[in-house]
């Protein structure tokens, strides 16, 4: 994608222009954003009752869209706390209604995702809100973990994990995902809303936080990010050329394998995540000691593998295995691993 962008810089599509110098209200630059919507579209199966809105402001700004627009009825919403993203979403509902945090997996620094009945969630409540990949501390929602919600609208947080494993679109009213980690550069953040759930925003929402303005205006309301959407654009259709998101999480599935299996069998490295709820994306682990923690971290990058640094709420490691890395990245990092450990232990 980097190298085709590159190519297309300052010619794109023979227009004698860089994306950059179109009017987002040209013919030129419909066919890019049209065509970008179709893809998703077709990437993720997502259903004609659900509009496909490319907005900015990443997925902070969507912790205050989703109470906005969606807390209209009861003015209530319940939220499932499995990290710190989680966490910052709920307080900034909490700002609008009645929130609650209906289960949490505080107690252990998030290290599994918490089960939720359908008795714990508040029959009042205008939508359930997940995090479906929690990047800082490696965990995801399996299928099976997702709550059961029945009329309540499901909202879901894919910012980490969106085209990287399948889902099914109709459990939810709506999903989020800034673009930076599998869709392209930060700037774009893509909304896939169920249509029945537009045009009943709070009063003093604002005009540019309302998404029902966005739908109407097919995401051209204002001058949306074009160039983020572009790159995007060109991932969607690397995506679909690897084989769609089905081939994708299989790709996923081996890649995190490897270091989960080397991670299970590690006399010295230790994965933080219980096993049933493991991040394809993300996956932190941790050695005895702080000291080992650093020097692994120094050594890694030493050797050419960087951003190995866990968070500082985890300590320790984290590698981040998004879509764009490859196999190979995995088994180079694994067999460095195993490497560092021989030699320390
Ligand atoms: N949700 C998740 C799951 C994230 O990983 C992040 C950022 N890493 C955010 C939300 C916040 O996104 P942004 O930085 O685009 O506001």
């Amino acid at each position: 994608v980097l190298e085709q962008a590159a190519k297309e810089m300052t010619n794109c599509n023979g227009s004698g222009m860089s994306v950059m110098e179109m009017s987002h209200r040209s013919k030129a630059y419909d066919a890019i954003i049209k065509e970008a919507e179709a893809d998703l579209r077709e990437l993720m199966n997502i259903p004609d009752n659900y509009k496909v809105l490319f907005v900015q402001g990443g997925g902070s700004t969507q912790f205050a869209m989703v109470p906005l627009n969606l807390m209209n009825k009861n003015k209530k919403a319940n939220y499932i706390q499995t990290g710190q993203w989680a966490k910052k979403a709920y307080a900034e509902a909490k700002r609008y209604g009645d929130v609650k945090v209906i289960a949490s997996s505080e107690d252990t620094t998030y290290t599994y995702i918490p089960k939720v009945n359908k008795e714990d969630i508040d029959p009042e409540a205008d939508y359930v809100y997940v995090t479906l990949n929690n990047t800082i501390y490696g965990t995801h929602y399996t299928a099976d973990k997702l709550p059961d919600t029945g009329d309540i609208p499901l909202v879901g947080d894919m910012s980490s994990n969106i085209l990287a494993e399948e889902i099914d679109v109709t459990k939810f009213g709506l999903i989020f995902a800034g673009a930076q980690k599998n869709l392209g550069p930060a700037g774009v953040t893509v909304v896939i809303i169920r249509e029945d759930l537009l045009g009943n925003a709070m009063d003093f929402t604002p005009t540019m936080l309302d998404y029902k303005v966005h739908a109407d205006n097919d995401s051209l309301y204002n001058t949306p990010p074009t160039y983020a959407i572009y790159i995007m654009g060109l991932v969607f259709q690397w995506v679909k050329k690897q084989g769609g998101v089905a081939a994708m999480q299989k790709l996923n599935e081996q890649k995190a394998k490897i270091l989960y299996d080397f991670l299970d069998q590690s006399e010295l490295f230790r994965g933080t995540v219980v096993p049933e709820d493991r991040s394809l994306m993300n996956v932190p682990f941790v050695l005895p000691t702080d000291e080992l923690n650093k020097q692994f971290i120094k050594e890694a990058e030493a050797n050419g593998m960087v951003n190995l640094k866990g968070h500082r709420t985890v300590g320790g490691m984290r590698a981040s295995i998004y879509n764009a890395m490859p196999i190979e990245g995995v088994e180079k990092l694994v067999a460095f691993m195993k490497e560092f450990e021989a030699r320390n232990k």
